[in-house]
């Protein structure tokens, strides 16, 4: 049984190590090429919102299971200012939490619906708190859900970011540590909120972990369905998964839905002058720069058939777009393929709408195509939206 025990420990342990490790190069390179991460992340933002809902529930028993302890134990880390203590650490926490709320919502399909439930889900951990602390403060029970307090938020509030986290903690820590020296000195007291605190923390990274690591082998495996290889975009089968999502974030959120369709100019002569591996490199050389210009986690970029791109995308501001594609054109013919001697160009067909429901996802891409084909009409290498064209 004792040896059994200790093994399932190690292995815990070793699957956190492992995936601290995975997590961390995830992180390196959620910058950069790979689509898997982006979806990730976006996924993870995705995630934590829909999970705070249940983690309030999670909060008020555990508040409530602390009151009664300390009650029934009469324990007491009483330091006097306790309760003015906690109002400023929580007060400081909310607004780093809403902060992070308001940041995660520009990157990610968060609707306003869900994100006002996330604000009442928090405003009533926070009058919870208000509440406690005064019942505590009444029972002389002083600081105890102070502790308790430190470790839940730090627990069960995943919107904020491990990194900005760490912070908020610190601060919150720093001027925990003062309060208690400056009414108490007790160093004693110190040491047991520096471990309660950080015991939380540690707890909510362990979870964190498993989570990242679960998607990560989930959306290996998604990839290898949804994905293109070579170019790492999403094929029209991951695409078809995730536009209505996409379309319903930009409806909700009174963004135009903005379907591009590029496809590159005279690629049979490519082929036929280069041949086809060098065809092949020529094709992940555009992806990677339209990825570039298309970084996002709501951006959605698929590789629509052989040498045909669509990229799907929330724009506030057409016109701005319209000029972002055209300096996506150029970086696009200064493009350098060794061996090639020829400069490359795409052509692109724009269409964009506001309040997408009326109409299916293939409507709007036949729209998309048709600007393709005015693209192709006007010499090639150019923008065509509403039937105008930009170079
Ligand atoms: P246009 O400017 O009108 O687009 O002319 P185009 O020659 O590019 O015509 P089209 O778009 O119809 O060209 C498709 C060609 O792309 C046909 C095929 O030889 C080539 N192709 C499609 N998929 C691949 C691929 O995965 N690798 C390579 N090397 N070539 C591909
Ligand atoms: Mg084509
Ligand atoms: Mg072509």
């Amino acid at each position: 049984m004792k040896s059994k025990i200790l093994s399932e420990l190690a292995r815990m342990v070793n699957a956190i190590f492992s995936q601290v490790a995975e997590v961390i190069t995830a992180r390196r390179q959620r910058k950069g090429d790979n689509p898997i991460y982006r979806e990730i992340e976006a996924e993870r933002i995705h995630s934590n919102y829909i999970r705070i809902i249940p983690a309030t529930v999670v909060l008020l028993i555990v508040e409530i299971c602390g009151m009664l302890w300390a009650i029934w134990t009469n324990v007491k880390f009483d330091y006097g200012k306790g309760f003015l203590c906690s109002c400023i650490i929580f007060t400081f926490v909310s607004v780093c939490v809403i902060i992070a709320i308001e940041i995660d919502l520009r990157k990610s399909f968060i609707s306003n619906k869900k994100k006002k439930s996330v604000y009442i889900a928090y405003w009533i951990i926070y009058m919870v708190e208000a509440l406690s602390f005064s019942v505590m403060e009444y029972l002389d029970r002083g600081a105890i859900n102070n502790y308790i307090t430190f470790i839940i938020v730090f627990t069960l509030l995943p919107v904020i970011e491990p990194i900005p986290k760490l912070c908020v903690f610190a601060v919150s820590m720093a001027i925990e540590v003062y309060l208690i020296l400056y009414t108490t000195g007790s160093i004693k007291t110190v040491i047991v909120c520096i471990a309660l605190a950080l015991a939380g923390v540690l707890f909510s990274q362990i979870r964190f972990f498993y989570y990242m690591s679960n998607a990560l082998a989930n959306k290996k495996l998604e990839f290898s369905a949804n994905g293109d290889p070579l170019t790492g975009f999403m094929n029209r089968r991951g695409f078809e998964h995730r536009v209505n999502a996409m379309r319903g974030f930009c409806d909700a959120n009174g963004y135009d839905v903005c379907f591009i369709m590029m496809d590159i100019d005279n690629f049979k002569r490519f082929n036929d002058v280069y041949g086809h591996v060098k065809g092949d490199i020529c094709i992940k050389a555009v992806a990677d720069c339209i990825k570039e210009h298309f970084s996002r986690p709501t951006d959605l970029c698929v590789r629509y058939g052989g040498e045909e791109f669509l990229v799907v995308t929330a724009q506030r501001n057409v016109p701005a777009l319209l000029e972002h594609l055209t300096k996506l054109l150029k970086n696009i013919n200064q493009m350098k393929i060794e061996d090639v001697k020829d400069s490359v160009s795409v052509s692109v067909g724009v269409y964009s709408v506001l309040n997408s429901k009326k109409k299916s996802t293939q409507y709007f891409i036949e729209k998309a195509d048709e600007q393709l084909y005015k693209a192709k009409n006007s010499d090639k290498n150019c923008v065509a939206y509403k039937n105008e064209i930009y170079r």
